[in-house]
């Protein structure tokens, strides 16, 4: 097993050797490594088991870093930025030469973000590198929001797990594109549309469904928990798991014909950041519950419950 600490120095001096250290950010936990070492982003992707197709986002202090590694800033990249970093959100943009390949998958734009959790704040004012940081999970897995689920997923991978606690978002970053200068949205996450669209006015939302290399964190396969999870409305669905031990996962409400010990309720107050945070680790905690598949209901479709619900459709096998 990997250790567990919050020894920042140690983290900086494993990732100069060109180690992978696991980091709390404000969205997921993220398994970090010198973004310009090629080593140590090839075994980011050996680690994950994940495809070197799929680009990885490079997680910087701030904004001059991204000002000196990028082509270009369209306008309204440059409000985003100014507004809502560092925090839950992911810009793509053309890079410069210097930006290894391994990392944007040979694609020429990369994905950049500026994490706001104080200890990897503190941590990447060490460096003097970025780090490359996909979710600290194997691929296709749900993403971990606290050192305990990296632990147990990638804990005899790693050397170091940095401990700032549960995430306080839950969801992954919000990733946002320019087309021809027009904002396009490739992945709903912490960052919601609505706020997004207050700064900024009406953005395209273009998830893409399929394996498009682009963006494979939407592909629709992803996010999954270890047992079978059915996602939409229960009164309906329910019906076809006769015979089956059902866990429910809900939003405010409990089912009143399921046992209470098979049942965990997002957020009983109806608040839809207090959903997100709890969201990952509850899909974890029905691994351990004496159930045979789980069942999600929708959440409303209004700011962060849109990221949910796309989060528990991809983890679905009926959607
Ligand atoms: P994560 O798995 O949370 O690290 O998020 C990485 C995701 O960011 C990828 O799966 C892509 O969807 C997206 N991404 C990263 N780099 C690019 C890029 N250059 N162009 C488009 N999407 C990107
Ligand atoms: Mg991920």
């Amino acid at each position: 097993m990997a250790e567990i600490g919050t020894d920042i120095q140690k983290a900086a001096s494993l990732l100069r050797r060109g180690k992978l250290v696991a980091i709390p950010t404000e969205t997921v936990y993220g398994l970090a490594g010198n973004a310009f070492n090629e080593e140590a982003v090839l075994s980011i992707f050996e680690t994950k088991n994940r495809p070197q197709f799929d680009p990885l986002i490079v997680h910087s202090s701030g904004i001059q870093w991204v000002k000196q590694h990028v082509n270009e800033i369209p306008v309204l990249a440059g409000i985003l930025m100014d507004e809502f970093w560092p925090g839950p959100m992911t810009l793509v943009l053309p890079k410069k030469e210097i930006v290894p390949d391994l990392v944007t998958s040979g694609l020429d734009s990369v994905a950049v973000r500026v994490p706001s959790h104080p200890m990897t704040q503190e941590l990447l004012l060490m460096l003097d590198f970025p780090l490359a940081a996909p979710s600290a999970n194997p691929f296709g897995y749900v993403s971990p929001t606290t050192a305990q689920h990296v632990n147990d997923q990638l804990g005899d991978k790693i050397d170091y797990i940095l401990d700032g606690g549960s995430t306080t978002v839950g969801l992954e970053s919000t990733i946002i594109g320019f087309e021809e200068g027009k904002p396009i949205v490739y992945r709903l996450g912490g960052l919601s549309i609505d706020v997004i669209e207050e700064s900024i006015g009406p953005v395209e939302i273009a998830l893409n469904q399929s394996s498009d290399p682009k963006a494979p964190g939407m592909l629709k396969s992803h996010y999954a928990p270890g047992k079978p999870l059915y996602f939409g409305n229960p009164g309906e669905l329910i019906s076809d798991f006769d015979g089956k031990r059902i866990g429910f996962l809900g939003f405010m409400t409990r089912l009143e014909f399921l046992p209470n010990d098979r049942q965990l309720i997002l957020s009983p107050h109806g608040d839809l950041h207090e959903a997100a945070v709890n969201l990952f680790a509850f899909m974890r905690e029905f691994e351990k519950f004496p159930v045979d598949i789980i069942l999600a209901e929708q959440l409303p479709e209004i700011g962060l419950g849109r990221a949910i619900n796309d989060r528990l459709r991809r983890a679905a096998v009926n959607s």
